[in-house]
């Protein structure tokens, strides 16, 4: 069995997956600013579509930087709800994106259906540098992604970096969708490219929309996982405390877990602070793959009266 890093070790690898997700962010707003300018400038069908990639793209590595973000604090709580708003907003773009392109699109399958002899909307070969760039910059994101998941190990980045390299594929069969498009002035040939870019956008749409419709239906609960860590931490610490609720979500391939925890209402804070990184530490022994646990305590009401906590309140011990 692997041994448990130390929750500072967990912190630092999060941190570096953070820092090369933020750069395939900046990368993808740049690539996106970079391909809208020439497709707009040009009216090239396939550029467009190119940078509608992009922005899906963004939005994507925008919703997994949030959850690196929210998981580098171990030990704060962890934000459920900016979790499922980032994830639902990540949709909304994605979808506001799609729809906007949609307009030009449909606009470009009837010339192409209705009027056989309009000509194509790529004929620059020069706009093949465009997407080349980005291809180059795809590729640079590729690159900084397996880095960090050589280092860190996590799953999370390994998913990025294999989506990183096939759009450097994406990218070149774009440049030679361009290059092709513009010496033959074929439509056939313009339309495949276009076809081919949307592809590769759909299989991003289709990530958030996973992402966000299990994290908002809760299909991401574990409910095997849940009751192991009740056994096991009922089992521990059952003097100490009552279980009021254990909760265990997956998130990529890691978890995040909370403990509600009912604890003797005069039991002092330095204990608690113990009690809360053994109950992180048991939980991590149990698997470790969850990376962040958010202990909370409530004062035990069947202690009765006389006691100096405020009934029915929660203390989060950090
Ligand atoms: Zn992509």
């Amino acid at each position: 069995m692997v041994m448990c890093l130390s929750l500072r070790e967990v912190s630092h690898r999060f941190r570096i997956g953070f820092e090369a997700v933020r750069i395939a962010f900046i990368v993808s707003v740049t690539g996106l600013a970079l391909e809208l300018t020439f497709a707009i400038l040009f009216h090239s069908m396939i550029l467009l579509t190119d940078a509608v990639h992009w922005a899906v793209d963004g939005a994507l590595e925008f919703t997994t930087m949030m959850t690196l973000y929210l998981v580098i604090k171990v030990l704060k709580r962890f934000s459920w709800g900016v979790l499922y708003l980032e994830s639902v907003l990540a949709l909304i773009i994605s979808i506001a994106v799609l729809g906007t392109y949609m307009v030009p699109f449909v606009d470009y399958i009837n010339s192409f259906i209705a009027e056989p002899g309009t000509s194509i909307t790529t004929a620059n070969p020069f706009l093949a540098l465009a997407s080349l760039v980005g291809g180059a910059l795809t590729f640079y994101t590729f690159t900084e992604l397996r880095k960090a998941y050589i280092r860190t190990r996590l799953e999370i980045l390994k998913a990025e970096y294999v989506h990183a390299i096939i759009d450097t594929v994406a990218s070149a069969l774009v440049t030679i969708g361009i290059i092709v498009t513009s010496f033959t002035q074929s439509k056939s040939a313009e339309l495949l490219t276009v076809i081919a870019s949307l592809f590769f956008t759909f299989h991003s749409i289709t990530n958030i929309a996973e992402d966000s419709i299990k994290s908002v239906l809760g299909l991401n609960i574990d409910v095997e996982l849940k009751y192991k860590l009740m056994s096991v931490l009922s089992e521990r610490f059952a003097e100490n405390m009552r279980i009021r609720s254990v909760d265990v979500r997956k998130i990529g391939s890691f978890y995040i877990a909370k403990a509600e925890l009912y604890v003797h209402p005069h039991v002092t804070i330095s204990k608690l602070h113990k009690m809360r990184l053994a109950i992180i530490r048991a939980c991590r022994e149990v698997n470790e793959m969850i990376y962040h646990v958010d202990v909370m305590f409530y004062p035990d009401t069947k202690y009765g009266k006389g006691t100096n906590l405020v009934k029915g309140k929660s203390i989060k011990v950090t």
